[in-house]
Protein backbone atom coordinates (compact mmCIF):
# COMPACT_ATOMS: atom_id res chain seq x y z
CA UNK A 1 0.00 0.00 0.00
CA UNK A 2 2.83 2.35 0.52
CA UNK A 3 5.06 4.43 -1.72
CA UNK A 4 1.66 5.42 -3.89
CA UNK A 5 2.23 9.33 -5.17
CA UNK A 6 -0.94 11.85 -4.29
CA UNK A 7 -1.05 12.45 -8.25
CA UNK A 8 -2.99 8.92 -8.27
CA UNK A 9 -6.02 10.94 -6.54
CA UNK A 10 -8.39 13.22 -7.96
CA UNK A 11 -7.23 15.87 -5.66
CA UNK A 12 -7.51 19.74 -6.50
CA UNK A 13 -4.18 21.17 -8.11
CA UNK A 14 -4.03 23.33 -5.41
CA UNK A 15 -3.66 20.30 -3.36
CA UNK A 16 -1.30 18.63 -4.80
CA UNK A 17 0.71 21.93 -5.48
CA UNK A 18 0.75 22.38 -1.45
CA UNK A 19 1.82 18.92 -1.39
CA UNK A 20 4.77 19.11 -3.18
CA UNK A 21 5.24 22.29 -1.47
CA UNK A 22 5.07 20.55 2.10
CA UNK A 23 7.69 17.76 1.15
CA UNK A 24 4.93 15.13 1.15
CA UNK A 25 5.95 12.63 -1.73
CA UNK A 26 3.73 9.72 -1.11
CA UNK A 27 1.20 8.89 0.62
CA UNK A 28 1.12 7.02 4.32
CA UNK A 29 -0.42 3.80 4.77
CA UNK A 30 -3.50 5.48 6.23
CA UNK A 31 -3.38 8.20 3.45
CA UNK A 32 -3.88 5.41 0.82
CA UNK A 33 -5.99 3.42 2.28
CA UNK A 34 -8.34 5.94 3.44
CA UNK A 35 -8.15 8.82 0.82
CA UNK A 36 -9.95 6.82 -2.40
CA UNK A 37 -13.12 5.92 0.10
CA UNK A 38 -13.28 9.94 1.70
CA UNK A 39 -13.14 10.99 -1.93
CA UNK A 40 -15.98 9.05 -2.82
CA UNK A 41 -17.85 10.29 -0.14
CA UNK A 42 -17.73 7.55 2.01
CA UNK A 43 -17.97 7.40 5.95
CA UNK A 44 -14.96 6.56 7.91
CA UNK A 45 -13.43 5.07 10.96
CA UNK A 46 -9.74 5.37 11.16
CA UNK A 47 -7.93 3.55 13.67
CA UNK A 48 -4.68 5.22 13.92
CA UNK A 49 -1.94 7.59 16.08
CA UNK A 50 -0.60 10.57 15.78
CA UNK A 51 2.57 10.23 13.23
CA UNK A 52 0.26 8.00 11.07
CA UNK A 53 -0.64 11.05 8.84
CA UNK A 54 -4.13 10.93 9.60
CA UNK A 55 -4.05 14.93 10.02
CA UNK A 56 -3.69 15.27 6.73
CA UNK A 57 -6.08 12.61 5.72
CA UNK A 58 -8.85 14.31 6.49
CA UNK A 59 -7.39 17.43 5.88
CA UNK A 60 -7.16 16.45 2.24
CA UNK A 61 -10.85 15.20 2.01
CA UNK A 62 -12.59 18.44 3.56
CA UNK A 63 -10.08 20.85 1.33
CA UNK A 64 -10.80 18.94 -1.86
CA UNK A 65 -14.66 19.16 -1.13
CA UNK A 66 -14.78 22.85 0.65
CA UNK A 67 -16.10 25.98 -1.83
CA UNK A 68 -14.20 28.95 -0.63
CA UNK A 69 -16.60 31.06 -2.55
CA UNK A 70 -19.38 30.03 -0.12
CA UNK A 71 -18.84 31.31 3.39
CA UNK A 72 -20.27 29.01 5.42
CA UNK A 73 -18.70 26.50 7.91
CA UNK A 74 -18.56 23.37 5.85
CA UNK A 75 -17.09 21.68 8.30
CA UNK A 76 -16.56 20.91 11.32
CA UNK A 77 -13.20 19.22 13.36
CA UNK A 78 -13.55 17.90 17.46
CA UNK A 79 -10.43 17.78 19.10
CA UNK A 80 -9.97 16.80 22.67
CA UNK A 81 -7.36 19.24 23.55
CA UNK A 82 -6.30 22.79 22.83
CA UNK A 83 -2.89 21.53 21.61
CA UNK A 84 -4.26 19.17 19.41
CA UNK A 85 -7.16 21.54 17.93
CA UNK A 86 -4.21 23.84 17.33
CA UNK A 87 -2.07 21.26 15.48
CA UNK A 88 -5.05 20.15 13.27
CA UNK A 89 -5.50 24.24 12.41
CA UNK A 90 -2.08 24.45 11.52
CA UNK A 91 -1.50 21.37 9.49
CA UNK A 92 -4.67 22.29 7.30
CA UNK A 93 -3.82 25.75 6.50
CA UNK A 94 -0.73 23.93 5.30
CA UNK A 95 -2.21 22.33 3.27
CA UNK A 96 -5.09 25.15 2.22
CA UNK A 97 -2.12 27.83 1.20
CA UNK A 98 -2.47 27.33 -2.59
CA UNK A 99 -6.28 27.81 -2.45
CA UNK A 100 -7.78 30.93 -2.04
CA UNK A 101 -8.81 32.37 1.36
CA UNK A 102 -9.55 29.70 3.04
CA UNK A 103 -10.47 30.64 6.80
CA UNK A 104 -10.06 28.42 9.51
CA UNK A 105 -10.93 28.88 12.96
CA UNK A 106 -9.84 27.46 16.65
CA UNK A 107 -12.00 27.72 18.96
CA UNK A 108 -10.96 26.63 22.22
CA UNK A 109 -11.48 26.99 25.87
CA UNK A 110 -9.37 28.66 28.20
CA UNK A 111 -9.91 31.99 25.80
CA UNK A 112 -11.75 34.65 25.80
CA UNK A 113 -15.03 34.07 23.69
CA UNK A 114 -15.48 37.75 22.62
CA UNK A 115 -12.89 37.37 20.05
CA UNK A 116 -13.90 34.28 19.09
CA UNK A 117 -17.08 35.36 18.46
CA UNK A 118 -15.53 38.30 16.41
CA UNK A 119 -14.10 35.72 14.30
CA UNK A 120 -16.88 33.69 13.49
CA UNK A 121 -19.02 37.04 12.70
CA UNK A 122 -16.20 37.33 10.13
CA UNK A 123 -17.25 33.81 8.75
CA UNK A 124 -15.21 30.77 8.65
CA UNK A 125 -14.61 27.95 6.46
CA UNK A 126 -13.69 25.40 9.09
CA UNK A 127 -13.97 25.41 12.33
CA UNK A 128 -11.84 23.33 14.42
CA UNK A 129 -11.99 22.92 18.70
CA UNK A 130 -12.43 21.02 21.56
CA UNK A 131 -16.39 20.24 22.74
CA UNK A 132 -16.96 22.36 25.71
CA UNK A 133 -16.44 25.49 23.49
CA UNK A 134 -18.29 24.48 20.76
CA UNK A 135 -20.95 23.39 22.64
CA UNK A 136 -20.70 27.26 24.82
CA UNK A 137 -20.70 28.78 21.30
CA UNK A 138 -23.71 26.98 20.02
CA UNK A 139 -25.77 27.54 23.10
CA UNK A 140 -25.34 31.23 22.62
CA UNK A 141 -26.01 31.19 19.12
CA UNK A 142 -22.71 32.70 18.12
CA UNK A 143 -21.84 29.47 15.84
CA UNK A 144 -24.12 28.21 13.53
CA UNK A 145 -23.46 24.14 12.02
CA UNK A 146 -26.50 23.92 9.07
CA UNK A 147 -24.41 24.04 6.56
CA UNK A 148 -21.77 21.80 7.61
CA UNK A 149 -20.96 19.06 5.45
CA UNK A 150 -18.22 17.23 6.77
CA UNK A 151 -17.76 16.31 10.17
CA UNK A 152 -14.39 14.68 11.72
CA UNK A 153 -13.78 13.89 15.47
CA UNK A 154 -10.20 13.48 16.04
CA UNK A 155 -8.43 11.33 18.63
CA UNK A 156 -12.39 10.33 19.87
CA UNK A 157 -11.17 7.70 22.23
CA UNK A 158 -9.52 10.51 23.95
CA UNK A 159 -12.42 13.00 24.06
CA UNK A 160 -14.68 10.14 25.43
CA UNK A 161 -11.91 9.54 28.18
CA UNK A 162 -12.45 13.33 29.16
CA UNK A 163 -15.67 12.86 29.61
CA UNK A 164 -17.10 14.49 26.56
CA UNK A 165 -19.28 11.83 25.12
CA UNK A 166 -23.19 13.98 25.48
CA UNK A 167 -21.20 17.31 24.19
CA UNK A 168 -19.88 15.70 21.14
CA UNK A 169 -23.38 13.74 20.56
CA UNK A 170 -24.93 17.13 21.40
CA UNK A 171 -22.91 18.77 18.58
CA UNK A 172 -23.38 16.54 16.11
CA UNK A 173 -26.63 17.16 16.40
CA UNK A 174 -26.86 20.41 15.19
CA UNK A 175 -25.12 18.94 12.11
CA UNK A 176 -27.47 18.46 9.30
CA UNK A 177 -27.87 14.25 8.96
CA UNK A 178 -26.57 14.04 5.32
CA UNK A 179 -23.20 14.98 5.59
CA UNK A 180 -19.99 12.93 6.08
CA UNK A 181 -18.58 11.89 9.44
CA UNK A 182 -15.10 10.72 9.64
CA UNK A 183 -13.94 9.18 13.36
CA UNK A 184 -10.37 8.47 14.39
CA UNK A 185 -9.08 7.34 17.28
CA UNK A 186 -6.06 4.94 18.42
CA UNK A 187 -8.16 2.52 20.23
CA UNK A 188 -11.76 1.18 19.73
CA UNK A 189 -13.53 0.08 22.87
CA UNK A 190 -16.69 -0.76 23.24
CA UNK A 191 -17.91 2.36 23.59
CA UNK A 192 -16.18 4.17 20.76
CA UNK A 193 -18.04 1.42 18.72
CA UNK A 194 -20.98 2.27 19.54
CA UNK A 195 -20.78 5.85 19.13
CA UNK A 196 -19.71 5.21 15.68
CA UNK A 197 -23.04 3.36 15.03
CA UNK A 198 -25.06 6.27 16.23
CA UNK A 199 -23.43 9.10 13.95
CA UNK A 200 -21.58 7.18 11.08
CA UNK A 201 -23.41 5.79 7.98
CA UNK A 202 -22.55 2.69 6.94
CA UNK A 203 -18.71 3.48 7.88
CA UNK A 204 -15.71 2.10 6.25
CA UNK A 205 -13.06 0.92 8.78
CA UNK A 206 -9.16 1.46 8.30
CA UNK A 207 -6.35 0.32 10.62
CA UNK A 208 -3.38 1.47 10.53
CA UNK A 209 -0.51 0.90 13.08
CA UNK A 210 1.55 4.26 13.58
CA UNK A 211 4.55 5.46 11.21
CA UNK A 212 6.74 5.34 14.72
CA UNK A 213 8.37 2.28 15.38
CA UNK A 214 9.74 2.03 18.39
CA UNK A 215 12.95 -0.14 17.58
CA UNK A 216 14.77 2.99 17.88
CA UNK A 217 13.76 4.01 21.34
CA UNK A 218 16.04 1.99 23.86
CA UNK A 219 13.95 1.10 26.26
CA UNK A 220 14.50 0.17 29.72
CA UNK A 221 13.11 -1.25 33.09
CA UNK A 222 14.97 -0.27 36.48
CA UNK A 223 13.80 -1.39 39.63
CA UNK A 224 14.35 1.02 42.62
CA UNK A 225 13.46 1.29 46.28
CA UNK A 226 10.32 3.22 46.37
CA UNK A 227 12.61 5.79 48.82
CA UNK A 228 15.22 6.34 45.93
CA UNK A 229 13.06 6.80 43.12
CA UNK A 230 13.73 10.48 43.72
CA UNK A 231 17.41 10.04 43.90
CA UNK A 232 17.84 7.12 40.69
CA UNK A 233 15.49 10.07 38.62
CA UNK A 234 18.02 12.82 39.23
CA UNK A 235 20.63 10.08 38.37
CA UNK A 236 18.72 9.37 35.28
CA UNK A 237 19.05 12.76 33.99
CA UNK A 238 22.67 13.64 34.98
CA UNK A 239 24.17 9.95 33.50
CA UNK A 240 22.04 10.98 30.25
CA UNK A 241 22.63 14.68 29.79
CA UNK A 242 19.16 14.87 27.69
CA UNK A 243 18.91 18.80 26.61
CA UNK A 244 15.03 17.81 26.82
CA UNK A 245 13.04 15.17 28.87
CA UNK A 246 9.84 14.09 29.63
CA UNK A 247 9.05 12.76 33.17
CA UNK A 248 5.85 11.01 33.25
CA UNK A 249 3.81 10.97 36.86
CA UNK A 250 0.50 9.62 38.03
CA UNK A 251 -0.49 12.13 40.27
CA UNK A 252 -0.43 16.30 39.72
CA UNK A 253 0.89 16.67 43.02
CA UNK A 254 3.62 15.15 42.65
CA UNK A 255 4.96 16.23 39.05
CA UNK A 256 4.90 19.82 41.27
CA UNK A 257 6.89 18.10 43.56
CA UNK A 258 9.11 15.94 41.55
CA UNK A 259 9.95 19.34 39.93
CA UNK A 260 10.77 21.41 43.04
CA UNK A 261 12.94 18.98 43.88
CA UNK A 262 15.14 18.53 40.65
CA UNK A 263 15.10 22.19 40.54
CA UNK A 264 16.53 22.55 44.19
CA UNK A 265 19.04 20.05 43.34
CA UNK A 266 20.06 22.13 40.11
CA UNK A 267 18.30 20.82 37.44
CA UNK A 268 15.98 22.74 34.84
CA UNK A 269 12.39 21.54 35.50
CA UNK A 270 8.76 22.71 35.14
CA UNK A 271 5.52 20.91 35.96
CA UNK A 272 2.77 20.47 33.68
CA UNK A 273 -0.28 19.49 35.13
CA UNK A 274 -4.22 20.36 34.79
CA UNK A 275 -4.33 22.44 37.78
CA UNK A 276 -2.26 25.17 36.04
CA UNK A 277 -4.37 28.30 34.70
CA UNK A 278 -3.98 28.51 30.51
CA UNK A 279 -1.29 31.04 30.61
CA UNK A 280 0.82 29.33 32.88
CA UNK A 281 0.81 26.03 30.84
CA UNK A 282 1.32 28.35 27.67
CA UNK A 283 4.28 29.37 29.36
CA UNK A 284 5.25 25.80 30.71
CA UNK A 285 4.93 24.64 27.23
CA UNK A 286 6.05 27.53 25.09
CA UNK A 287 9.55 27.39 27.81
CA UNK A 288 10.27 23.62 27.07
CA UNK A 289 9.53 23.73 23.44
CA UNK A 290 12.02 27.03 23.35
CA UNK A 291 14.72 24.94 25.00
CA UNK A 292 14.64 27.41 27.75
CA UNK A 293 13.65 24.12 30.38
CA UNK A 294 15.21 20.51 29.91
CA UNK A 295 12.92 18.53 32.49
CA UNK A 296 9.09 18.67 32.13
CA UNK A 297 7.40 16.57 34.70
CA UNK A 298 3.76 15.98 33.40
CA UNK A 299 0.99 14.14 33.85
CA UNK A 300 -0.90 12.25 30.84
CA UNK A 301 -3.99 13.93 30.54
CA UNK A 302 -1.52 17.15 30.55
CA UNK A 303 0.66 16.10 28.22
CA UNK A 304 -2.41 15.12 25.59
CA UNK A 305 -1.83 16.64 22.11
CA UNK A 306 1.76 17.99 23.23
CA UNK A 307 3.14 18.96 20.06
CA UNK A 308 6.35 18.85 20.40
CA UNK A 309 9.06 17.60 18.01
CA UNK A 310 11.23 15.21 19.37
CA UNK A 311 12.55 14.51 22.94
CA UNK A 312 15.90 12.94 23.77
CA UNK A 313 14.70 10.71 26.83
CA UNK A 314 11.36 9.67 28.56
CA UNK A 315 11.13 8.54 31.73
CA UNK A 316 8.17 7.03 33.51
CA UNK A 317 8.96 7.89 36.94
CA UNK A 318 5.14 5.88 37.70
CA UNK A 319 4.34 2.95 35.51
CA UNK A 320 1.66 3.90 33.14
CA UNK A 321 -1.87 2.32 33.40
CA UNK A 322 -1.25 0.26 30.37
CA UNK A 323 0.30 -0.83 27.35
CA UNK A 324 -1.66 2.01 25.21
CA UNK A 325 -0.79 4.54 27.33
CA UNK A 326 3.00 3.11 27.64
CA UNK A 327 3.20 3.38 24.05
CA UNK A 328 1.89 7.09 23.48
CA UNK A 329 3.89 7.98 26.43
CA UNK A 330 7.45 6.80 24.89
CA UNK A 331 6.64 8.06 21.52
CA UNK A 332 7.34 11.57 22.31
CA UNK A 333 11.64 10.03 21.61
CA UNK A 334 12.48 8.89 19.19
CA UNK A 335 10.58 11.05 16.22
CA UNK A 336 11.73 11.86 12.71
CA UNK A 337 14.46 9.10 12.55
CA UNK A 338 16.12 10.48 15.71
CA UNK A 339 17.30 7.99 18.59
CA UNK A 340 15.45 7.85 21.76
CA UNK A 341 15.73 6.86 25.29
CA UNK A 342 12.65 5.64 27.35
CA UNK A 343 13.21 4.57 30.93
CA UNK A 344 10.49 3.45 33.51
CA UNK A 345 11.26 3.44 37.10
CA UNK A 346 9.58 0.62 39.05
CA UNK A 347 9.40 -1.09 42.69
CA UNK A 348 9.09 -4.55 43.81
CA UNK A 349 5.61 -4.50 44.33
CA UNK A 350 4.68 -3.42 41.03
CA UNK A 351 6.47 -6.37 39.01
CA UNK A 352 3.01 -7.55 38.01
CA UNK A 353 2.58 -4.92 35.93
CA UNK A 354 5.36 -5.02 33.87
CA UNK A 355 4.24 -9.16 33.36
CA UNK A 356 0.99 -7.08 32.24
CA UNK A 357 2.97 -5.07 29.63
CA UNK A 358 5.25 -7.36 28.97
CA UNK A 359 2.25 -9.99 27.52
CA UNK A 360 0.18 -6.85 26.33
CA UNK A 361 3.53 -5.94 24.23
CA UNK A 362 4.60 -9.58 23.37
CA UNK A 363 8.04 -8.36 23.74
CA UNK A 364 10.22 -9.28 26.03
CA UNK A 365 11.32 -6.22 28.48
CA UNK A 366 14.97 -5.15 29.24
CA UNK A 367 16.23 -4.54 32.00
CA UNK A 368 18.77 -2.29 33.68
CA UNK A 369 20.33 -1.82 37.05
CA UNK A 370 19.78 1.55 38.70
CA UNK A 371 23.65 1.50 40.01
CA UNK A 372 24.47 1.77 36.22
CA UNK A 373 23.26 5.40 35.79
CA UNK A 374 26.74 7.24 37.33
CA UNK A 375 26.21 10.63 38.04
CA UNK A 376 28.02 12.21 35.76
CA UNK A 377 28.92 15.96 36.64
CA UNK A 378 25.89 18.17 37.04
CA UNK A 379 22.41 18.33 35.18
CA UNK A 380 22.57 19.72 31.64
CA UNK A 381 22.10 23.16 31.14
CA UNK A 382 19.28 25.03 29.20
CA UNK A 383 20.64 26.73 25.97
CA UNK A 384 18.21 29.33 25.96
CA UNK A 385 16.41 31.66 28.44
CA UNK A 386 13.06 32.79 27.04
CA UNK A 387 11.65 36.43 26.94
CA UNK A 388 8.26 37.24 26.74
CA UNK A 389 7.14 40.64 25.68
CA UNK A 390 3.88 42.46 26.97
CA UNK A 391 2.74 42.39 23.09
CA UNK A 392 1.28 39.53 20.97
CA UNK A 393 -1.36 39.22 17.56
CA UNK A 394 -3.82 41.47 19.02
CA UNK A 395 -0.62 43.95 18.65
CA UNK A 396 0.00 42.97 15.39
CA UNK A 397 4.08 42.07 16.68
CA UNK A 398 5.46 39.36 14.17
CA UNK A 399 8.29 37.09 14.34
CA UNK A 400 10.22 39.44 11.77
CA UNK A 401 9.69 42.56 14.19
CA UNK A 402 11.22 41.05 16.90
CA UNK A 403 14.08 39.34 15.13
CA UNK A 404 14.64 42.35 13.43
CA UNK A 405 14.73 44.67 16.68
CA UNK A 406 16.92 42.03 18.09
CA UNK A 407 19.84 41.28 15.26
CA UNK A 408 19.25 43.79 12.52
CA UNK A 409 18.80 46.91 15.47
CA UNK A 410 20.42 45.64 18.15
CA UNK A 411 23.24 43.67 16.81
CA UNK A 412 22.77 40.21 18.43
CA UNK A 413 23.81 37.40 15.85
CA UNK A 414 21.19 36.37 14.79
CA UNK A 415 22.37 32.67 15.77
CA UNK A 416 21.94 33.80 19.42
CA UNK A 417 17.93 33.66 18.59
CA UNK A 418 15.76 30.91 18.70
CA UNK A 419 12.09 30.07 18.44
CA UNK A 420 9.81 33.06 18.17
CA UNK A 421 6.27 32.09 19.70
CA UNK A 422 3.54 34.81 19.20
CA UNK A 423 0.26 34.34 20.99
CA UNK A 424 -3.06 36.54 21.37
CA UNK A 425 -1.29 39.00 23.65
CA UNK A 426 2.15 38.09 24.49
CA UNK A 427 5.35 36.61 22.42
CA UNK A 428 8.24 34.58 23.89
CA UNK A 429 11.38 34.58 22.23
CA UNK A 430 14.19 32.60 22.88
CA UNK A 431 17.46 33.77 23.16
CA UNK A 432 20.80 31.79 24.28
CA UNK A 433 21.82 32.73 28.14
CA UNK A 434 24.99 34.81 26.84
CA UNK A 435 22.91 37.61 25.00
CA UNK A 436 19.78 37.77 27.57
CA UNK A 437 20.61 40.89 29.35
CA UNK A 438 21.50 43.17 25.47
CA UNK A 439 18.05 41.45 24.26
CA UNK A 440 16.11 42.08 27.45
CA UNK A 441 17.64 46.52 27.06
CA UNK A 442 16.94 46.72 23.27
CA UNK A 443 13.08 45.24 24.04
CA UNK A 444 12.24 47.63 26.69
CA UNK A 445 14.61 50.66 25.49
CA UNK A 446 13.11 49.93 22.17
CA UNK A 447 10.15 50.40 19.99
CA UNK A 448 8.40 47.96 18.21
CA UNK A 449 5.50 48.47 15.14
CA UNK A 450 6.24 52.15 17.11
CA UNK A 451 5.13 51.05 20.24
CA UNK A 452 6.99 50.60 23.57
CA UNK A 453 6.72 47.61 25.13
CA UNK A 454 7.52 45.34 28.50
CA UNK A 455 10.37 42.24 28.04
CA UNK A 456 11.22 40.35 30.83
CA UNK A 457 12.64 36.97 31.37
CA UNK A 458 10.39 34.25 31.97
CA UNK A 459 11.36 32.52 35.37
P1 LIG B 1 -0.26 13.09 12.06
O1 LIG B 1 -0.41 11.62 12.20
O2 LIG B 1 -1.40 13.71 11.35
O3 LIG B 1 0.01 13.73 13.40
O4 LIG B 1 1.00 13.38 11.12
C1 LIG B 1 2.32 13.07 11.48
C2 LIG B 1 3.34 13.88 10.68
O5 LIG B 1 3.50 13.36 9.37
C3 LIG B 1 2.99 15.33 10.50
O6 LIG B 1 4.13 16.07 10.88
C4 LIG B 1 2.71 15.51 9.02
O7 LIG B 1 3.14 16.78 8.59
C5 LIG B 1 3.53 14.40 8.40
N1 LIG B 1 2.92 13.82 7.17
C6 LIG B 1 1.63 13.55 6.93
N2 LIG B 1 1.47 12.98 5.73
C7 LIG B 1 2.70 12.86 5.19
C8 LIG B 1 3.18 12.34 3.93
N3 LIG B 1 2.37 11.80 3.03
N4 LIG B 1 4.51 12.39 3.73
C9 LIG B 1 5.33 12.92 4.65
N5 LIG B 1 4.95 13.42 5.84
C10 LIG B 1 3.63 13.40 6.11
Amino acid sequence: MTNQSFSSLALKPELLDALNKAGYETMTDIQSAALPNLLDGKDLIGKAKTGSGKTATFALNLLNRLEPKRYHIQTLILCPTRELATQVAEETRKLAKGMHNVKVLTLCGGQPMGPQIGSLEHGAHIVVGTPGRIKDHLRKETLKLNNVDTVVLDEADRMLDMGFLEDVEHIVGHCPAQRQTLLFSATYPDKISSLAKRLLNNPVMVTVESEHSDDHIEQRFIEVEERNKQEVLARILRHTQAATAIVFANMKQDCDDLAQSLNDLGASALALHGDLEQRERDSVLTRFMQGSCCVLVATDVAARGLDVDDVALVVNYDLPRDSEVYVHRIGRTGRAGHSGKAYSIYTAKQRYKLEILEGERQQALEYLDAASFKAKGSFPEPEFVTIEISGGKREKVRPGDLLGALTADGGIAGSEVGKIKIVARASYVAVKSGSMRKALNILNEGKIKGRKFRARKLK
